[in-house]
Formats: structure tokens, C-alpha cells, sequence
């Protein structure tokens, strides 16, 4: 994670999300009515009594329709894998940037051992390993890797996902053992509901901290605040030196 590899290729397909100011869900980063504090679907989490995770930082937006948010479903999309491979090379590269630039934003500690990355297995019963796997082979090996285990249904309508299900996700209390934080590296944040199940699950296993990185935060762009906002700020220009946490590049 040394090297500092040019964002020329993200620069015109990916957005940074906008720091979170007024009119922007302070967890997500999604526009939001000015009437509410947090977002719809943030909001029902933040209902739910549950230990979230203490910062979601998107490291991208993806707007319905754009090439943003195709690469998060092409890059696992075995059945056109040129087109996967190409996707795949941006979010690694998003990735590897992210942390070399802002490591101590987003895993503070990481030096030691105590810090653990966290993926999320398939949820629709997809055999052999996650695409997203291949990606995260870029940490050393020296951060503890961890999986919780999906024990839901497989069928769920995408709608039951909003709702965070603890009854989910299966964490090993072994491999938990001795971590103080954890960063769960998920894809596409759409409403959070698993990323946030499983930020709940580590932390009611032990795990202090738990921070969530979503390569892309998805938007719908039939929705007035976000058509709004993309409307105001038309050119997506990708800028990897701007922290996804905390939205400002640091000194
Ligand atoms: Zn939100
Ligand atoms: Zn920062």
C-alpha cells in the first residue's frame, strides 16, 4: 500500500461523496429530506436500538444507470468476464488509494493486529468464492480477514433488506476474539441493511469499533433530493486525496 497510483482512470466515471453538510444524510451521504435528521433507511436503523457501525464512509456515489454503478455489478458478473475484469481493476483501484491516502482515517491502529477486515459473503447462494474477495487479497496478510456466515434465506425480496436482521449473520466468536475494531468492505450500499446487520453482529460480539466502506453508495435517480443535488453538481470528477470519511482532503 505505498505506492500512489494515479486516479486518472476513476476521474470521469466516479464521484466522491460531498462532505457531509446540511441537506446530506450524515451517515450515508445520500441527499435527504431537510426535514429529518438522517435518511429513510438510516433513519429505521437508527430506530432499531441496535449498535451501528460508528462511521459508513462510501467511497464513491453511484447513481442509477451511470458506469459507477455498473461496475458494481459487473465485477462479479462471471458471464461477461472481460467486462468484470475491467470493472474490477477500477474498484481495486479506488480501493488501494483509499486506504493509502486515508489508512488512518478509515482503520486507525492497523499496524497492530487488532484491526480485522471484514467481508460479506453472497446472500443469493452463489457458489466458490466472492469477487470481491480477489479484491481485498491487496491487504496484507498481517490484518486478521473475517466472514460472518449468512444463515438467512436466500429468496429474500430486496425490500426485506432495509431492515436490519441480526438473526442473519452467524460471527465466530473465536476469530472475534482479541479485535478492537473491524472494517466491513462491502460493494454497493443501497440501504445498509446487511452492512449494518453485520457492523451490529461485531459489535454484540465484542468488537469496539466498526466502521463500514461500501465502494459505492447507490442513488436513485428518480428520487427529487438526489436529481436535485446531481443536477447542481453535474460532472462526476473523482478526486481519491478527498477522505471518504470525512469529505476534505487533509493537510
Ligand atoms: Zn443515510
Ligand atoms: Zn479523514
Amino acid at each position: 500500500m505505498q505506492e500512489q497510483p494515479k486516479d486518472a482512470s476513476l476521474r470521469r466515471i466516479y464521484r466522491n461523496p460531498p462532505s457531509r453538510q446540511p441537506g446530506i444524510c450524515p451517515v450515508c451521504t445520500v441527499p435527504k429530506d431537510p426535514n429529518y435528521e438522517l435518511c429513510y433507511a438510516c433513519n429505521i436503523h437508527n430506530g432499531s436500538g441496535l449498535p451501528l457501525a460508528d462511521f459508513v464512509a462510501p467511497l464513491s456515489w453511484a447513481p442509477m444507470g451511470g458506469q459507477a454503478y455498473a461496475d458494481l455489478a459487473s465485477y462479479k458478473d462471471e458471464a461477461q468476464q472481460a467486462v468484470a475484469d475491467v470493472a474490477a481493476e477500477r474498484l481495486r483501484l479506488m480501493l488501494r488509494l483509499a486506504f493509502a491516502n486515508y489508512a488512518q482515517c478509515l482503520m486507525p491502529g492497523w499496524e497492530t493486529s487488532t484491526v480485522a477486515i471484514v467481508s460479506i459473503p453472497s446472500t443469493g447462494g452463489r457458489k466458490g468464492p466472492h469477487p470481491i474477495e480477489a479484491i481485498l487479497a491487496m491487504f496484507t496478510p498481517s490484518i486478521p480477514r473475517l466472514m460472518p456466515t449468512y444463515v438467512g434465506d436466500t429468496d429474500r425480496t430486496r425490500n426485506g433488506r432495509r431492515q436490519l436482521r441480526l438473526e442473519d449473520w452467524a460471527v465466530d466468536a473465536a476469530a472475534v476474539a482479541g479485535l478492537t475494531r473491524a472494517v466491513v468492505i462491502d460493494d454497493s450500499w443501497v440501504t445498509g441493511g446487511h452492512a449494518q446487520s453485520i457492523a451490529a453482529s461485531l459489535k454484540l460480539a465484542g468488537i469496539a469499533k466498526v466502521g463500514i466502506v461500501p465502494f459505492g453508495r447507490v442513488l436513485r435517480t428518480d428520487w427529487g433530493p438526489n436529481v436535485e443535488y446531481l443536477q447542481g453538481h453535474p460532472e462526476p470528477a473523482f478526486d481519491s486525496h478527498v477522505c471518504p470519511l470525512h469529505g476534505i482532503k487533509h493537510a
